[in-house]
C-alpha cells in the first residue's frame, strides 16, 4: 500500500507519536520530525543515512516564533525574514539553549526558517513543536521534488508522505549565516543573491567545504545521480566525444539533435530559470532511471537562479 497522503491530521498523530512524516515544502520534500524527540531526530540520521555532524533545518510556521528558536537577531537577519519569510531562505543564528544539540551537530547556531507551503503551515500550526526536516533522499543522492520520488527512495521506511504536489521552486532553500552582524551566503539555493542583496547591500559568498567542511550542502558531491554526470558549456562539442556511448542530455532551452542521445530534456524553452529550477531534480531522477553512459547537462547563464542551478550542477558531476 502507498504511503502518500494527503490527510494533514494523519501526519500530527504520527508526528506527535515521535515518528517521521515526508513533507512537502517550496523547495524539495523535507523528512521532518519533532526537534525535541531525540528518537525522532536520531530516526531522520538513520533513515537518510545522513552523517550526525550535518545540522538540521529548523522549521516554524510564523516569524513570532523566531525568538524561541535564537538567542540573538542581527538587524540584518531581521530585515532579511521580512522580506523572504515565508520563503526559501535559511538564516543561522545564535540557538536558544533548549535547542538540543543532535539538531545544530554541537554548534551553538542554528539554521531556521517558515517554508512557504500552505499544507505544511497548516501542519506546523497544528503542532506544539517545530520541525526538523532534511531533503527527504538517502544522504548525497537526489533531492524529491515530488511525494512519488520520496515513496521510490523510503517505501515502507517511513509511515507516510504528506502531498502536497510538485514542488514549486525546486532547489533548497539559501543559506544565510551571521559574522558578527553582517551576513554571509553559506549555500546558494532558491533565493536568489540579487534579490537578497536587494534588501541588505552586496554580500559574500563561502560556500566552499574549506570553511565549512561539515554543512552537507557544502560537500563538493551531493545532489547527485547514480549515472556518470558531466557539466559542458558547449553540449554539441561534448557529445562528439562521446558517439559510442548512450547518452541522456540535460539542456535549458534548445534540444540538440544526434543518433548518440538517447534520452534528452530541456528544462525551460523560454528560457525561464524558476521554471528550469523546478524542473531540474525531476529531470535528473528520469535521467538517471534510463540507464545511460553518460548525461552531459549544459551549464546555465551565471546570474540569479543560474548560478544556484550550477552550483547543483556541480555538485552531481563529482565521482563518489
Ligand atoms: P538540508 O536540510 O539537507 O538541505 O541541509 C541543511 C543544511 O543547513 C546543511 O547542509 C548546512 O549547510 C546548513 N546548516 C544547518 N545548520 C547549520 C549551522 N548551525 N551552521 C551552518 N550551517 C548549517
Ligand atoms: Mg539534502
Amino acid at each position: 500500500m502507498s504511503i502518500i497522503s494527503t490527510d494533514i491530521s494523519k501526519a500530527v498523530a504520527i508526528l506527535n507519536a515521535e515518528e517521521l512524516v515526508a513533507i512537502p515544502t517550496e523547495t524539495v520534500y523535507g523528512l521532518a520530525g519533532n526537534i525535541f524527540s531525540e528518537k525522532a531526530i536520531k530516526r531522520i540520521f538513520e533513515t537518510k543515512k545522513r552523517p550526525f555532524f550535518n545540522p538540521l533545518i529548523v522549521h516554524i510556521p510564523s516569524i513570532e516564533l523566531l525568538p524561541t528558536i535564537v538567542s540573538y537577531i542581527p538587524e540584518k537577519a531581521q530585515r532579511l525574514a521580512d522580506a523572504f519569510w515565508p520563503g526559501p531562505l535559511t538564516l543561522v543564528l545564535p540557538k536558544q539553549s533548549s535547542i538540543p544539540e543532535l539538531i545544530t551537530a554541537g554548534k551553538d547556531t542554528v539554521a531556521v526558517r517558515i517554508p512557504n507551503h500552505s499544507t505544511t503551515l497548516d501542519l506546523l500550526n497544528q503542532l506544539d513543536f517545530p520541525l526538523a526536516a532534511p531533503s527527504a533522499n538517502p544522504f548525497g543522492n537526489i533531492s524529491p521534488t515530488t511525494a512519488q520520488h520520496v515513496e521510490n527512495y523510503f517505501k515502507d521506511a517511513i509511515k507516510m508522505v504528506l502531498d502536497g504536489g510538485p514542488c514549486q521552486r525546486g532547489i533548497e532553500s539559501t543559506i544565510i549565516g551571521f559574522e558578527g552582524v553582517e551576513p554571509i551566503i553559506y549555500r546558494l539555493g532558491s533565493t536568489s543573491i540579487e534579490a537578497i542583496e536587494s534588501i541588505v547591500g552586496p554580500i559574500q559568498i563561502k560556500n566552499k567545504k574549506e570553511i565549512a567542511p561539515d554543512a552537507p550542502g557544502m560537500l563538493d558531491r551531493h545532489y547527485a545521480p547514480k549515472t556518470r554526470t558531466i557539466l559542458v558549456d558547449n553540449i554539441s562539442d561534448a557529445i562528439e566525444k562521446y558517439t559510442d556511448k548512450r547518452i541522456g542530455v540535460l539542456a535549458f532551452s534548445k534540444p540538440s539533435e544526434h543518433n548518440a542521445i538517447v534520452f534528452q530534456i530541456v528544462l525551460s524553452e523560454l528560457t525561464d530559470l524558476q521554471e528550469a529550477a523546478s524542473k531540474l531534480y525531476d529531470a535528473l531522477h528520469q535521467l538517471d532511471k534510463q540507464e545511460l553512459d553518460i548525461i552531459i547537462a549544459e551549464r546555465f547563464p551565471d546570474k540569479g537562479l543560474g548560478k544556484s542551478i550550477n552550483d547543483r550542477l556541480q555538485r552531481a558531476t563529482v565521482r563518489a
